[in-house]
């Protein structure tokens, strides 16, 4: 099998895995319990990951509060950012490529609590315009949203734009920066973010840890009461192994992002030009390294990917996977449902090599010469 779907989930990086597993075994301690050795060595662990979480982000570590996920991370901040919100405002500026945790989330504070939201228009590549965020913009507006890069297509958004407009004009920056944190340049004080969701099982840590990240001094309102863990923010006893994978995920992605983005957009290069008669999307610059967008033109996409079973890719997105809608992302980049339909999304990463692209791409184009051949019998 080869595995070319890094945008769903990432394998662990074996170096994560080994930081992580004493922590399971000798070192399980709850790191809420300082009354022993157990305890302490928990909770530096934790504390060790805080670290580099927030020197992934350019951070202070007390801005990084750990989550579940970027789920949570994103539903902690919106809902959490919305219940403190000034007195007078509830207007939301987003887009609709967002991810659902982020989407659904919106429609909740608009459905039941008082928010009203503008979801912007994008570009042909699914870009959201700043000068469409600064017009959008009105005096009861308290929040805009913009992820850092999409899941689907792979568009690099103009974080740092949008981060100054948010400045100038007094309101909160959220992004989901689950897709663009250790492959692109991502830094909170220089994006103007207020309000960051990341995830492990993006970066080659494990499932099931993530982290917010909340600019000092910013207040808002927790979503689960309990023990207090935190700082009062995200109550519940800490997933030790997860969030020490999460620091150690981050410690390599600060370490070899920029060798690696250049290593997987070589490799995307490849794939594409070896596709040979494909319709990208997304944009062709301000893209994630390893994000490949292709329409493959008279073919079901599903019919494709059960033709090559060795590998493990996408259709539209793996977010959305299950229901038979066009994605949203392609809905608003106006691709046509038939061109939809014929689209893979090839997710490169870390652990891809040359030799998997090209296999990946001989049975592809193989396979689409096949059906092609028997839609026209
Ligand atoms: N945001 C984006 C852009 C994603 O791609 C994903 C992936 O599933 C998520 C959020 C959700 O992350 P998690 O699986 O950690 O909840």
């Amino acid at each position: 099998m080869i595995y070319l779907d890094n945008h769903a989930t990432t394998p662990i990086d074996p170096r994560v895995l080994d930081a992580m597993l004493p922590y399971f075994r000798e070192r399980f301690g709850n790191a809420a319990s300082r009354s022993h050795r157990f305890g302490w060595e928990a909770d530096e662990a934790v504390e060790r990951a805080r670290g580099q979480v927030a020197k992934l982000l350019g951070a202070d570590p007390r801005e990084i509060f750990f989550t579940s996920g970027a789920s949570e991370a994103n539903n902690l901040a919106l809902k959490g950012a919305a219940a403190r919100r000034r007195p007078g405002t509830g207007h939301i500026v987003a887009s609709p490529v967002e991810h659902p945790s982020v989407r659904d989330t919106i429609e909740h504070l608009v459905a039941g609590q008082g928010c009203e939201v503008t979801w912007l228009p994008v570009d042909a590549e699914g870009r959201v315009r700043p000068a469409d965020v600064a017009a959008a913009i009105t005096p009861r507006t308290f929040l805009v949203t913009a992820m850092t890069a999409n899941n689907e297509i792979g568009t690099v958004q103009p974080v740092r734009e949008i981060g100054r407009i948010a400045a100038e004009r007094k309101i909160l920056f959220h992004t989901d920066a689950t897709q663009g944190v250790g492959k692109i340049p991502f830094d909170v004080r220089a994006d103007g973010v207020h309000l960051a969701a990341l995830t492990a099982h993006k970066i080659y840590g494990p499932k099931g840890a993530g982290a917010l990240y909340v600019r000092q001094g910013l207040e808002i309102e927790r979503q689960t009461h309990g023990g207090g863990q935190e700082r009062g923010l995200r109550s519940g006893t800490l997933n030790v192994p997860g969030i020490v994978g999460l620091g150690m995920a981050c410690e390599i992605c600060r370490l070899e992002r920029e060798e690696e983005a250049r290593r997987t957009a070589a490799l995307r290069d490849r794939l594409r030009a070896r596709l040979g008669d494909v319709r990208m999307s997304g944009p062709d610059r301000e893209r994630l390294p390893g994000n490949l967008h292709v329409s493959f033109p008279d073919v079901d996409a599903e019919s494709l990917m059960l033709a090559v079973p060795e590998v493990a890719v996408s259709s539209g997105s793996a977010c959305a996977s299950g229901s038979m809608e066009i994605s949203h992302v392609l809905k608003a980049i106006g691709m046509k449902p038939d061109l939809a339909k014929s689209s893979v999304r090839f997710g490169l990463g870390r652990f891809t090599t040359e030799a998997d692209v090209d296999e990946a791409a001989e049975r592809f184009v193989a396979a689409a010469q096949r059906l092609r051949k028997v839609a026209r019998r």
